[in-house]
């Protein structure tokens, strides 16, 4: 089949995927975690069958939620390509991107300060994030970030606050949103799962979006969850400026507003420093707590 996409990037984040139902699941190391692992990977494994079935040939999947490995690749199409923890440049987390031509953003939550479900830009300790006096999301980070490989964001899904703000600043994104308002009990996962999968291959038509890169400079204010001091001691850390809760950033253009709030979230001088060693030590970390998750999955099945 011919499709106007053959080469795709899926960006794969838990808070919106369909066993995310309170910040317990999105947390490391706990049982509801271990259960939206699961559920996040029955998601993704949805879209990518659906994806190559419709003529897509090269599928690469980052796991973008915390340690970045939440994604069991044994249950999702081997003939794509499963990408755990991070990497440093040229695009932040990713690394080099290849030959992507577009990317479908799953799982997504909303921005910090919004009211989405589990909403944050990057983290929960960012209580509220404005750039240019608006929220700012993620996608428009994790975007623009890939527009200079002019790969188009095509499909986006998180719940519906999520869906709108992805369809304010990037015109023309095909957006499938999850309700979560009625609770697990009442959600049919396999159903909404089948739409999620439809709804992406409807998107690989989507001619409507172009690489996104929105204009500098840039003005943002990080109001932090934990209050004055924490953000007077990260303003001294990475020479910014702040008042009282508040760290103001001025930056160029998105990328380096996307730097400067990394150093912010995960990083400290020192860190930033030994970044190659500090990635290996995440990354053991990470693939720990993947292993756990499929001995809690195996429980799972021994009781079932
Ligand atoms: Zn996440």
């Amino acid at each position: 089949m011919r499709t106007r996409y053959k080469r795709l990037l899926i960006i794969a984040d838990i808070e919106g995927s369909s066993g995310c139902w309170d910040y317990r699941s999105a947390s490391f190391m706990t049982p509801e975690w271990a259960r939206a692992c699961v559920a996040m990977t029955l998601d993704v494994a949805a879209v990518v069958t659906a994806l190559f079935k419709a003529g897509v040939a090269h599928i690469t999947v980052k796991d973008f939620h915390r340690t970045a490995y939440n994604l069991l690749p044994e249950m999702i199409d081997p003939d794509s390509k499963i990408v755990h923890g991070y990497r440093r440049g040229p695009v932040p987390g990713l690394g080099d991107p290849g030959q992507t031509q577009a990317v479908i953003f799953l799982g997504m939550h909303a921005a910090s300060g919004t009211d989405g479900f589990l909403a944050h830009t990057l983290t929960s300790r960012i209580a509220q994030l404005k750039v240019n006096a608006k929220p700012m999301a993620e996608i428009e980070l994790f975007a623009s970030a890939l527009a200079p490989f002019e790969i188009r964001p095509i499909f986006f899904s998180g719940c519906p606050v999520a869906c709108e703000q992805a369809g304010a600043v990037v015109e023309g994104i095909s957006t499938y949103p999850i309700d979560k308002t009625a609770g697990p009990e009442r959600f049919d996962a396999q159903t909404w799962r089948t739409g999620l999968a439809a709804a992406a291959v409807a998107s690989l038509e989507n001619d409507l979006t172009e690489p996104y890169l929105p204009r500098g400079p840039m003005r943002a204010l990080a109001k932090m969850r934990d209050g004055a001091a924490v953000a007077r001691k990260l303003a001294i850390r990475w020479n910014l400026d702040c008042q009282d809760d508040q760290l103001l950033i001025k930056a160029a253009h998105i990328r380096e507003l996307y730097m400067a709030l990394i150093r912010i979230c995960y990083l400290t001088p020192l860190t930033e420093k030994m970044l190659p060693i500090c990635l290996l030590a995440y990354d053991l970390w990470g693939r720990i707590g993947l292993a756990w998750v499929r001995r809690q999955k195996l429980k799972q099945l021994q009781l079932t």
